[in-house]
């Protein structure tokens, strides 16, 4: 708000800011009630090794269709769902949801590879976390190597040491740890020498840069030869056009994933494509 200008500038911005709380009011208890009526599903983006072409395994995506609002994004309710302490309960579904649909179809005969799954930063800091994650992994019978989790640099903001030690306890626990839209936090670098990941996920943005100007491709070469020195996996998001993926390879990118190969799909679709 801006402050110097007195009171009529307060007026000017208030009911804006009302309608926004209230769409906030509406999502949250859409959302509450969503986590317990079937509303909310699971997607599969499938990914694969640009070395092989083979499958390597799927990132799981929440998807909300309301009854009446339709779908809802991810970008839309995710912070939402933070803001108001429903992010634990969301996030817990999601993972038992998707381990236990990896199981299913390791079950059936298919060669699903890992189910990586998107971990916000609040979610991290819960102290329930790792206790859930325990049960996650028990309840389902996933082994721990099959399920990789995706966070982002900002889950070091606050709490550092904390957010580290619990970051390595996971690692050492067998799951795997990627970051997500790298490039696009704080203090990428140093954090990446402290962060215990063994894969790094090029953000989207880089990915479409690469045919825009030299510069993004410039820095996706960077990155994946960063990566290969520090002896990461590096998957690139967002690949939408073949030119990106020639360049992908021939910069001998690990992994990638994005529109060109397959949109996130349903379980039942990812599996008659996949299976
Ligand atoms: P993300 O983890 O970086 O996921 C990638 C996003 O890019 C997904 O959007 C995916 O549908 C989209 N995408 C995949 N391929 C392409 C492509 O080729 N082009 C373009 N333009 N987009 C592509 P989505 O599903 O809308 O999710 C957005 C973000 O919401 C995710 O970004 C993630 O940060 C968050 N999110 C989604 N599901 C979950 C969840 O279960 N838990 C948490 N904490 N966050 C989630
Ligand atoms: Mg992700
Ligand atoms: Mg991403
Ligand atoms: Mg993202």
């Amino acid at each position: 708000l801006a402050k110097g200008s007195g009171k009529n500038t307060f007026r000017f911005y208030e009911p804006h800011m009302n309608e926004e709380a209230v769409r906030r009011q509406q999502l949250q208890s859409g959302l509450r009630a969503a986590l317990g009526n079937g509303e909310l599903r699971v997607h599969y983006q499938p990914k694969f090794d640009l070395r092989s072409g083979r499958l390597t395994g799927s990132e799981a995506l929440v998807r909300w269709h309301h009854p009446v609002w339709g779908p809802v994004p991810p970008s839309r309710f995710i912070p939402v769902a933070e803001d108001f302490g429903l992010i634990g309960v969301l996030g817990r579904w999601v993972r038992d949801t998707a381990c236990a649909q990896l199981v299913a179809w390791q079950q059936a005969g298919m060669a699903p590879g890992h189910a990586a799954v998107n971990v916000s930063a609040r979610e991290l800091h819960d102290p329930a976390f790792e206790e859930g994650l325990v049960q996650t992994l028990r309840e389902t019978g996933i082994a721990p190597e099959r399920l990789q989790l995706e966070i982002t640099e900002g889950v070091l903001l606050q709490d550092t040491d904390a957010a580290l030690a619990k970051l390595c306890r996971v690692r050492d626990s067998g799951v795997g740890l990627a970051i997500d839209d790298f490039g696009t936090g704080y203090s990428s670098l140093s954090y990446l020498r402290r962060l215990p990941v063994d894969t790094i996920k090029i953000d989207q943005s880089f990915v479409r840069a690469i045919g825009a100007d030299a510069a993004g491709a410039a820095i996706v070469r960077a990155v994946i030869g960063l990566g290969q020195s520090l002896g990461r996996r590096i998957v690139a998001e967002g690949v939408e056009e073949s030119d990106q993926l020639d360049f992908l390879r021939r910069q001998d990118c690990d992994e990638a994933q994005g529109y060109w190969f397959s949109a996130p799909l349903p379980a039942a679709e990812y599996a008659s494509r996949y299976g």
